[in-house]
């Protein structure tokens, strides 16, 4: 037996024709208004969680706050809740610049320099840092995520920002602006995130200035979005990197796999895996309340409700999800059994 190491890749034909996806499509517009409803009026009224206050700016968000969003694969959207209520991105910028890195250095690359692997630690843990030979784990979490920004196109801060910006705003197909009083906030307070930064440099294993890739890490951070675009992100990532609403191209479509089979690992912090199990959809969260969820050639999902678990997840966020997951049969690993005679191969 050929024994396949972490850094080798797996052979895999990309040129197979015709291309085979395992997915179906989802229930008729009537019936996705009618369950995005039903999650809706089911969990609005559940306030436990607690909102994060880790940074000062994002503990005056009102808790009751829940906002739920599904855009399918022709860019139609269906919407309920406080659509039109601006938070900041977080963590859910984490898997967008991933793919810009994966689309300019090519995924492969990516995954040498930066790892796709869960922790098994918190988003911000300095000790993945050190128990681990590689240092960075994946791009998910907060060393991984700086060592991602560092690799970012650009000679400069700046072109490198840019490139986030516009890639971005590309996904959410309208022009996003950074909340100042959000990167305000947590400029003022990132230490550990400089730490992260600097032990990441000690070890080789950032790509560019410190200081410097922190800030724009904390820049992506506080790009402010409403529910709506993080579902249309979502969408463009269920759509094989085609926005499904303005229809660019923003990333590769093999690209867009490899994105959410890290999404799948390690989406949810700590919890990544007990989401796959119960969900058995590519996630990812954010501390501001924000949950991107990618039904592969379906469609996707977010949500947005600030209270949080102890691992950093929104509550009714997961419960929605789950909710429609179940219901809009977005759950990857379901199947039925075959009906009728057995197919010869
Ligand atoms: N900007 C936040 C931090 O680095 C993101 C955390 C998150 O959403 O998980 O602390």
């Amino acid at each position: 037996m050929t024994k396949v190491s972490m850094h080798e890749e797996l052979p895999f034909d990309e040129t197979a024709t015709p291309p085979r996806v395992s997915t179906g499509d989802l229930p008729i517009h009537a019936e996705i208004r009618q369950l995005v409803t039903e999650a809706y009026e089911r969990y609005r009224g559940d306030d436990s969680g607690t909102v994060a206050d880790y940074i000062p700016v994002l503990a005056q968000a009102a808790p009751g706050l829940f906002g739920i969003a599904v855009v399918g694969p022709w860019g139609r959207s269906f919407e309920i809740g406080d659509v039109a209520a601006r938070f900041s991105l977080q963590s859910v910028s984490k898997p967008f610049v991933f793919a810009l890195v994966c689309d300019t250095l090519g995924y492969e690359e990516a995954r040498l320099r930066l790892g796709v692997n869960s922790t098994g630690f918190p988003f911000n843990s300095l000790m993945a840092v050190e128990l681990n030979a590689d240092r960075t784990m994946n791009p998910l979490v907060n060393a991984g995520a700086i060592a991602t920004t560092s690799l970012v196109p650009g000679a400069t801060h700046d072109e490198k920002w840019e490139s986030i910006r516009a890639r971005l705003s590309m996904f959410a197909g309208r022009e996003l602006t950074v909340n100042a009083e959000v990167y305000a906030s947590e400029s003022s307070t990132n230490m550990r995130n400089q730490g992260i930064a600097h032990l990441l440099r000690s070890y080789e294993r950032l790509y560019f200035d410190p200081d410097e890739a922190t800030d724009i890490y904390t820049r992506q951070c506080s790009l402010d979005v409403t529910v709506h675009d993080l579902a249309v992100m979502a969408a463009t990532l269920a759509n094989g990197g085609v926005n499904p609403v303005t229809g660019e191209t923003v990333i590769r479509p093999g690209v867009c796999r490899r994105v959410l089979a890290v999404m799948a690992s390690a989406g949810l912090y700590e919890l990544s895996g007990d989401w796959l199990y119960q969900i058995g959809v590519p996630g990812k969260s954010g501390v501001s309340g924000g949950i991107v969820t990618v039904s592969p050639g379906k469609g996707g999902l977010a949500t947005y409700s600030p209270p949080l678990d102890a691992a950093g997840n929104s509550v009714r966020g997961q419960l929605a999800t789950k909710y429609l997951a179940d219901r809009l049969g977005l759950n990857l690993f379901a199947s039925v059994p075959a009906e009728g005679p057995p197919t010869p191969f």
